[in-house]
């Protein structure tokens, strides 16, 4: 062991705990759903993405275990070797038809997605213009890319515009946003930016992990939500919230897809998915169309939320099931994720550097698997910790 790594690692680890930030994993001793078991104990969940319970539906299940005794557990190579299964074909099918595109691409996650479209589309020569609250992986991407960048504050129509002008000597300008932000719950100005990006001849890229599934009919997502078919020139998605299973995917025209195949490197460099993964997303795909999950999601979302702001807590400015509690203080909400905890609610405290320091929050993501009673108790427990805490 290198003695000097083994120092600098220390270092790091100790101003983590100076600054409260160092924490233990929370591990769950149960299956993903709307209850979960930590340390023992049974506690209602408010941390996960799994938006429509998929995550342990039997039909998706039992997808995923016929594939896997009829095709094996793992795919054996890249996409673009020997690793290209009939499956894999099949589901992007499927997502373009879902998303209403020419064609779509699977990667390994929506975190190796960001990673992989930018940086073989652009140039020195192009622009990406960024919302400030966009996702790490976008930032990694954009980091990637040979491109020159501009950072638009939040939402900030104005600004993007003053941006799209100043770039106007640049080839290529691409606009970049989540369509749901992760940690405020709000819905980007899509009706905005591509009227925007249409008055300057700019591209557009959406990032859907959030609202794919949640918003827009059967979950088409944000582009489905606010009618801008054929507005948006690439879509990302996951597969590993809503839709409950493991991927990412980029929605578009069959020359972005036939690029990326040629040049998205984690498509080229990384093995493909599983095939029980693969049937398993396609079989979450079919249940999305057959059952309305979406009605039961939203209509326990605006419940849950009706009854934060009842109690008297800042949600901030969240439109979407994902609504933030916000505290204040990164210690502070710390302690209340740990309160709600002990009074059987799991949800993450986030903080600094994921959130501003003067926003730390508990992020609360109610799911269409909870029943009412669940949203009951956790409300009770909510109160019981902001007068235990006195927030
Ligand atoms: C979660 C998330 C991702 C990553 O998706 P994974 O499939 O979990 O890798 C990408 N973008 C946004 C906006 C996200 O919220």
């Amino acid at each position: 062991m290198n003695d000097l790594l083994e120092q600098v690692l220390g270092e790091k680890i100790d101003e983590l705990k100076n600054k409260k930030l160092f924490r233990e994993l929370t591990v769950l001793q149960s299956a993903q759903g709307p209850h979960v078991t930590i340390n023992g104990r049974d506690v209602i969940n408010l941390a996960s993405n799994n938006y429509l319970g998929l995550a342990t539906h039997p039909k998706i299940i039992d997808a995923a275990v016929r594939a896997t005794k009829e095709l094996g557990v793992g795919s054996g190579a890249v996409r673009t070797i020997a690793g290209t299964l009939q499956i894999h074909q099949e589901l992007e099918e499927k997502l373009a038809r879902f998303k209403q595109t020419e064609a779509a691409l699977v990667f390994q996650s929506g975190f190796t997605c960001n990673m992989g479209v930018i940086e073989p589309l652009l140039s020195p020569e192009d622009v990406i213009i960024s919302d400030e609250l966009n996702h790490a992986s976008i930032i990694d991407g954009i980091r990637l890319s040979k491109a020159a960048r501009r950072i638009y504050p939040h939402s900030d129509m104005d600004a993007l515009e003053k941006h799209l002008q100043e770039c106007a000597g640049y080839r290529l300008r691409l606009i970049v946003t989540d369509g749901v932000f992760s940690m405020d719950g709000d819905i980007a100005r899509l009706p905005e930016i591509t009227e925007l990006a249409e008055k300057y001849n700019a591209a557009v890229m959406v990032d859907d992990a959030h609202a794919s599934g949640v918003l827009g009919r059967r979950g088409r997502g944000s582009v489905d939500h606010f009618n801008l078919h054929g507005r948006v020139d690439i879509q990302v998605g996951t597969l590993s919230k809503a839709i409950g299973v493991l991927g990412g995917y980029i929605a578009g025209s069959r020359k972005l897809i036939n690029c990326l195949i040629h040049r998205g490197r984690p498509f080229l460099f990384s093995t493909s998915h599983p095939p029980g993964v693969t049937a398993a997303n396609i079989a979450a795909l079919e249940v999305m169309q057959e059952e309305n999950l979406q009605e039961k999601l939203w209509e326990n979302a605006a419940y849950f939320k009706k009854g934060l702001k009842q109690l008297g807590f800042n949600t901030g400015q969240s439109e979407t099931p994902i609504t933030p509690v916000i505290i204040g203080d990164g210690a502070r909400a710390m302690a209340f994720s740990d309160a709600l905890l002990e009074e059987g609610v799991f949800c993450t405290g986030i903080g600094y550097p994921t959130v501003p320091e003067d926003k730390s929050r508990v992020r609360t993501i109610v799911t269409a698997a909870h029943t009412r009673e669940d949203l009951e108790q956790a409300l009770e427990a909510f109160a019981r910790v902001k007068e235990k805490l006195q927030v």
